[in-house]
């Protein structure tokens, strides 16, 4: 059992990869994102409370965000570890992750400023099955349509010009001390650099793979 936690700005293929190490290692993944554009859908009052903050490219609060993690993290059969995306954006949450899980390894992508804004002007996700496109370098076959499962494809609200830049900043100001907190307390890092745009998932999941069976985690 290995529980991961995957570390990158905005872009810089996270739940692209998270979904891919899925299919290799025996865990779930949790995305906080995922599950806050969930709650978004619902029209609930916490829904909307969510999407004020989603859509300024802001924190959620993390009062919102732990009974979110411990939610999901419950849901996780026994003997089967997680990958996190997304979480823990805080070292509020960081703190409050130690309390219920071990951490074996942080996997942290390193990617230019220009890729990441490149990738999310033109990612588009699937809404029926969350699967991720992008229509400069993952083309599905059509602009529209999910190859997967047929479901329409749409733009996230937050993937427009203004809020990838604040999204970028905060990830830069709030989750780069997290790489510090979890270098002090000696967690093994796999650290995967994406200089290149058209560099395909498959490799950099391959990377990481071989990384972790060196850490013997795979
Ligand atoms: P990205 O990494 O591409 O910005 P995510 O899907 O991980 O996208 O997150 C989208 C938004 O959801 C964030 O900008 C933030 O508003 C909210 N969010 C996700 N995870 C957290 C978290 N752990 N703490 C607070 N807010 C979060
Ligand atoms: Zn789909």
């Amino acid at each position: 059992m290995v529980n991961l936690i995957i570390f990158g700005a905005p872009g810089s293929g996270k739940g692209t990869y998270a979904s891919r190490l899925k299919e290799h290692l025996n865990v779930e993944v949790v995305a906080t994102g995922d599950i806050f554009r969930d709650m978004m859908k619902g029209g609930s009052p916490l829904g909307e409370k969510v999407k004020s903050y989603v859509e300024k490219g802001l924190l959620v609060p993390d009062d919102i965000t732990l009974e979110v993690l411990k939610r999901s993290l419950a849901k996780i059969p026994n003997g089967k570890g997680f990958v996190l995306d997304g979480y823990p954006r805080t070292i509020e949450q960081a703190k409050a992750l130690d309390e219920i899980a071990k951490i074996d390894a942080i996997i942290h992508l390193v990617v230019p400023v220009w890729i990441i804004i490149e990738r999310l002007s033109s990612r588009r996700i699937c809404k029926n099955c969350g699967a991720i496109y992008n229509l400069l370098f993952l083309k599905p076959k059509s602009n529209m349509v999910c190859d997967r499962c047929g479901g329409p494809l749409y733009q996230r609200s937050d993937d427009t010009p203004e809020v990838i830049k604040k999204r970028i900043e905060v990830y830069e100001k709030q989750t780069q001390p997290l790489l510090e907190y979890y270098k002090e307390k000696r967690v093994p890092f796999v650290e995967v650099k994406c200089e290149k745009i058209e560099t395909t998932p498959d490799i950099i999941v391959q990377e990481i793979l071989k990384r972790l069976k060196g850490l013997r985690l795979a």
